[in-house]
């Protein structure tokens, strides 16, 4: 750096900060990271650009809980170093900041992160990944918390050799050290803070192409080769189904997803590069329960809406999450039919129905409302608007408002100004119902679901008034949704032909027919062939109970099956095992130190919660399993926090 002249600076200690977007625009940050894995601290050296839109003395970055050095502010060819200017929550840059002029600013910093940045450490291979949304990117890197600003960021991350780093943007450069690497990360567009993201693990990956040439990178663990086909099934036909619905490109250079142990929610829409829980992580007979065909389909829309246009608060949030939800059910649409996505839209009124009755709704533009709120009764305000207004002008809609503000923020009356050009109608009526409305319009719901005949011939099913049609339709050749209805609405109607149905019927006599007759002994047995991980871990249990004299029979079928990734099935099956008197009494000790193990941290959340839940239930949460339960009380997943906090406050009241 030629020419230092020394710039004067004042520092405040108490500021008070209003809305900073309307006199400071930030435009790019270049960030180098590395990490002391030990002790959970991200070490970092930043440089943000700056533009300044209205003469202000004081700029500042949010940044919670960091150590600073060598902070320098560069105009031109002017740098002055700055010394302590950091308080418990910011940077702060005290300087006459012209108008219309640029800036730089460059610093090392160093984080230990209690949230946001999570150190995942299961055997010897940690994992680290981010989740910036609620919990704030500030926390590991110093960024902006308002979602108004939108920013360039370019990442560089160095970690050992071995591992694999995959972060916003397009990977342009791995230049190796001693024993790391650093990746070099290049986004081209800028985005608001919540949605910079990383991730280092162990990971192989495949690539396939989009037909508008977008690079679709899969990532997986090494050992779990053969579960790649289920998981990522659709992927590619998911992709280019909505970048064609949605009517703009895919905004980013590529698309990248990448599972993650102990992910705080299914999945995070970070731009192009979607982190999402590994239990989504399945084989091929978990894929006809547990999918993650929905997940990938609703972060992938998030791309657009959330991503390319965000919304400038919590009021609009619906934009973000009722488009992501209603473009996830259009794909499923694509990929299962139009009575799966009818059926799904009914069971998000039933939900919302619900909600209303407990006095829980509240307005779509309420920034305080329910995730239900936000995402299924934004879906539907989608899915109504569109049968108000016809595909035509809903999908030019849709397309102008997003072209009108890409990589820009949005509130409710940008999209619904679209709508109301496209379509040439007013549309404050609708806007008063749909949305402003604290209920929801269960009744105009239903009859815009009606326009599907499944949905109406669903609905027309009653089994506990009308058993004699009932039982006609059960041995007809209606869909396995109407079956499956039947079945659940009157078990009684259950013989042995209805034994002869699709694996989803089948799944409603196990979870339905609880008490199991005699002469239905056979084929409810049969039930335990059955693909599927929730049937068998049913079949079981309900065999189990009814027939005491064929326990052994059971426990030996089903011995060798795990089930999902919360191994479902085979923590049902140890704990059986312990509990059946004269079952391989040789090998509990075995048994009982396997269900034990798998509460230990090694192991991911769900899993150490079904074994935590099932060692409770038959009272054999030991020493070691005490142990691991303390330490789940302090997990950063916040659900398994509280199911151990109560289930260790529940078990010390019984002792
Ligand atoms: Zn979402």
């Amino acid at each position: 750096m030629k020419n230092i002249y020394l710039l004067p600076l004042f520092f405040l200690t108490i500021v008070c900060f209003g809305q900073q977007t309307d006199s400071v625009d930030f435009k790019t940050c270049k960030a180098s990271i590395s990490f002391n894995v030990a002790e959970n601290k991200v070490i970092g050296k930043v440089a943000y650009t700056f533009k300044i839109l209205k003469k202000t003395d004081s700029v500042y970055l949010d940044a919670q809980n960091m150590q600073f050095s060598n902070v320098s502010l560069f105009r031109s060819n002017k740098q002055n170093l700055l010394k302590d200017v950091n308080s418990k929550s910011k940077l702060i840059l005290r300087y006459k900041f012209k108008k219309g002029k640029q800036y730089t600013i460059t610093f090392n910093y160093n984080a230990t992160p209690k949230k946001a940045l999570y150190f995942v450490k299961k055997d010897s291979e940690p994992q680290i990944w981010t989740q910036g949304q609620g919990k704030y990117t500030s926390n590991w890197l110093p960024s902006i918390d308002d979602m108004n600003d939108k920013i360039e960021f370019d990442l560089s991350i160095t970690f050992d050799k071995g591992f694999e780093v995959i972060a916003n943007g397009k990977l342009i450069e791995k230049q190796n050290n001693d024993s790391t690497i650093t990746w070099h990360y290049d986004m081209q567009k800028p985005m608001p803070s919540y949605l910079v993201a990383f991730s280092v693990g162990k990971y192989s990956k495949k690539v396939e192409i989009s037909k508008s040439n977008i690079p679709l990178v899969m990532y997986f663990y090494p050992e779990d080769s053969l579960k790649f086909e289920p998981t990522y099934r659709y992927t590619k036909q998911i992709f280019d189904f909505l970048e064609e619905e949605i009517g703009v490109p895919y905004p980013w250079q590529n698309y990248k997803q990448i599972p993650v142990k102990d992910f705080l929610y299914a999945g995070m829409e970070n731009t192009s590069t979607t982190i999402f829980a590994d239990s989504f992580v399945i084989d091929s007979i978990a894929f006809v329960d547990k999918n993650y065909v929905n997940v990938n389909a609703h972060e992938l829309a998030h791309q657009w809406f959330g991503d390319l246009v965000t919304e400038t608060s919590g009021t609009h949030h619906w934009l973000q999450e009722g488009f992501a939800t209603y473009y996830a059910l259009l794909a499923e649409k694509e990929v299962f039919g139009e009575d799966y996505y009818y059926w799904r839209l009914y069971e998000y009124a039933q939900e919302l129905q619900q909600q209303d009755k407990a006095n829980a709704g509240s307005s779509v533009l309420n920034p305080k409302a329910s995730s239900t709120t936000f995402y299924k009764r934004g879906a539907w305000v989608l899915h109504a608007l569109r049968e108000k207004v016809g595909d035509t002008a809903f999908k030019k809609a849709v397309k102008n408002y997003l072209l009108k503000h890409q990589y820009k923020n949005v509130e409710t009356k940008d999209f619904i100004s679209e709508v109301e050009n496209t379509s040439k109608q007013n549309l404050n009526a609708f806007v008063e119902t749909w949305l402003k409305s604290e209920v929801f319009n269960y009744e105009e719901a239903l009859q815009i679901l009606k326009k599907s005949s499944f949905i109406k011939d669903y609905l027309q099913v009653d089994c506990n008034t009308n058993d004699l049609k009932c039982k006609e339709l059960l041995s007809s050749n209606v869909s396995d949704k109407i079956k499956a209805k039947i079945i659940r609405e009157n078990p009684k109607l259950i013989t042995q032909n209805t034994f002869k149905n699709p694996l989803k019927v089948r799944q409603a006599i196990a979870q339905s027919l609880t008490d199991i007759p005699l002469e239905l002994k056979n084929d409810y047995e049969s039930l335990l062939n059955d693909k599927s991980y929730i049937t068998i871990e049913t079949a079981l249990f309900n065999l189990w109970q009814n027939f005491p004299k064929d326990r052994i029979k059971y426990l030996n079928k089903t011995k060798n099956i795990v089930g999902f990734q919360n191994k479902n099935v085979r923590t049902l099956w140890l704990t059986l095992a312990l509990v059946t008197d004269d079952f391989e009494t040789e090998n509990k000790k075995q048994y009982f130190e396997e269900l034990t193990d798998y509460t230990s941290p090694k192991y991911g959340f769900e899993v150490r919660q079904n074994a935590f839940q099932y060692l409770n239930e038959i009272q054999a949460c030991g020493v070691a399993c005490k142990d691991h339960l303390q330490q789940a009380t302090t997990h950063h997943n916040w659900r398994f926090k509280s199911f151990a906090t109560k289930l260790l406050k529940s078990s010390l009241s019984e002792e």
